[in-house]
């Protein structure tokens, strides 16, 4: 493993029993570089090994239940390492008897603002029990703070930082022969992208097609490392691996140094640039010919057919194909009378509703919508210089009559 991607915070001084691992963003065991950490602790201390599984539940039930559904079997699987499983979803005196009673704790890295109010809370009981701790980054190819220093303008000044590392950060490690049935899962869906939509993965964008790899639940939950993914399609050259792996590393990973560098990647004044703000601000003012709500949004009650579908992906899928979150954003914008609550209203909607919500790519995705990591475009009403996208466009590129029914026969099913 290359140890770049462990942070060792502090070392132990106490005469504690175990090690810890506390899982709390990478819920698997393979290429599970925590893990590994931990355990290279338990052979090196001879003592024994303990894992806490800490999710604090989402507002949306679907995703509890995709989650929990993927960790059912962890105490089985671990079984043959620790017969010490806790679960935890919120912080409490018992989870702070667990961290402080141990040698060392080995903690995933979190990037949210949520998941760096945990990890501070680990830290201070790790200081005040002088219990050793350690944070690795296992989610992401190349460790956040190691490909670049500062937040990233775009996907062109962070692609090389990353592509020239790939090898370095190379370090598969395969701890165990058993999975989490999220990993079971995962795997299922990446060996039926390989053989079923890998080729024509350069054709992606188009939403009557289904030609994504629908991963990223997966990744979100941990259930699947990038890694991983990257060493199953890597040997299918061509435009199509090139392109995925664009997205699957460079584009995601510019996510999450958005959310490592930037406090305010939540809130409006905090996600985009100056250009973006100035050009907002001249056309606050704008008229807009229609005004939707929330709710007119999740009962279908707009006069674009188009949005309608998506929402009824969303709303009744958990997902949406990733041109139609584009036009779905762009089209909050334009119907919103301003613009930050047309981002409250995306991030809320895309929060709640998403099995992948609720992660650096939603909150990169919406805020990209406003100009993060884009540049500017010619000007339009209300648009300002932000990039516009309209009906015509989808009806020029695509046939998006066949997304729209692809969708009512999912949803009807
Ligand atoms: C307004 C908006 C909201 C979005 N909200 C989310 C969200 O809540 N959660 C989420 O995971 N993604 C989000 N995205 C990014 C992207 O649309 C999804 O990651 C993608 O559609 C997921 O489908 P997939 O797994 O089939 O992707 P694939 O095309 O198969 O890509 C493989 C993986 O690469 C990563 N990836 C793909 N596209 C992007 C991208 N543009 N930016 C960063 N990473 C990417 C994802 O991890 C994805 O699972 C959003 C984009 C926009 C414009």
């Amino acid at each position: 493993m290359n140890v770049d991607r462990i942070q060792i915070v502090r070392d132990a001084d106490n005469k504690n029993d175990y090690i810890l691992y506390l899982m709390c963003t990478s819920f698997r065991l393979h290429n599970n570089h925590s893990l590994e950490h931990a355990l290279e602790f338990v052979h090196a201390t001879k003592k024994d090994l303990r894992v806490v599984l800490y999710r604090e539940p989402e507002e949306n039930e679907r995703n509890n239940e995709f989650f929990r559904h993927g960790v059912e079997n962890a105490e089985e699987v671990l079984a043959p390492i620790t017969n010490h499983v806790y679960r935890f979803d919120a912080w409490n005196e018992e989870l702070e008897e667990v961290i402080a009673n141990a040698y060392h704790v080995v903690k995933d890295r979190g990037y949210l603002n949520a998941e760096k109010a945990f990890e501070r809370k680990v830290h201070a009981l790790s200081d005040e029990y002088d219990v050793g701790l350690s944070i690795v980054e296992s989610d992401v190819f190349v460790p956040v703070r190691i490909a670049s220093q500062k937040e990233e303008y775009a996907a062109s000044t962070i692609r090389k930082k990353i592509m020239s590392r790939l090898e370095e950060f190379h370090d598969p490690v395969n701890t165990t022969l058993e999975w989490f049935r999220g990993e079971e899962d995962a795997l299922g869906v990446l060996q039926d992208f390989i053989l079923e939509k890998l080729d024509h993965y350069v054709d992606r964008n188009d939403p009557s097609k289904d030609y994504t790899s629908g991963l990223s639940p997966y990744l979100k939950y941990g259930f699947i490392s990038p890694l991983t993914i990257h060493d199953e399609v890597v040997y299918f050259e061509g435009e199509s691996t090139e392109s995925f792996i664009e997205e699957l590393i460079v584009r995601r990973e510019l996510a999450y140094n958005f959310i490592y560098y930037n406090d305010k990647y939540d809130q409006f004044d905090g996600i985009t640039y100056d250009w973006a703000y100035k050009t907002m601000n001249q056309h606050l003012m704008d008229e807009r010919e229609h005004l939707y709500t929330k709710d007119d949004y999740i009962n279908f009650r707009t006069h674009d057919p188009y949005f309608n579908a998506a929402m009824k992906e969303m709303v009744h899928l958990g997902k949406m194909h990733g041109y139609m979150r584009m036009y779905w954003a762009k089209k909050i914008i334009e119907w919103s009378r301003t613009y930050k609550e047309a981002y409250e209203t995306a991030i809320t909607l895309n929060n709640y509703y998403f099995l992948d919500g609720n992660t650096p790519n939603g909150y990169t995705g919406v805020a990209w919508c406003f100009g993060k990591h884009d540049r500017a475009w010619p000007e339009r009403p209300i648009f300002g210089k932000l990039r516009y996208m309209n009906a015509n466009g989808l009806k020029r590129k695509f046939d998006i009559e066949e997304y729209v029914k692809k969708i009512e026969r999912l949803v009807n099913q």
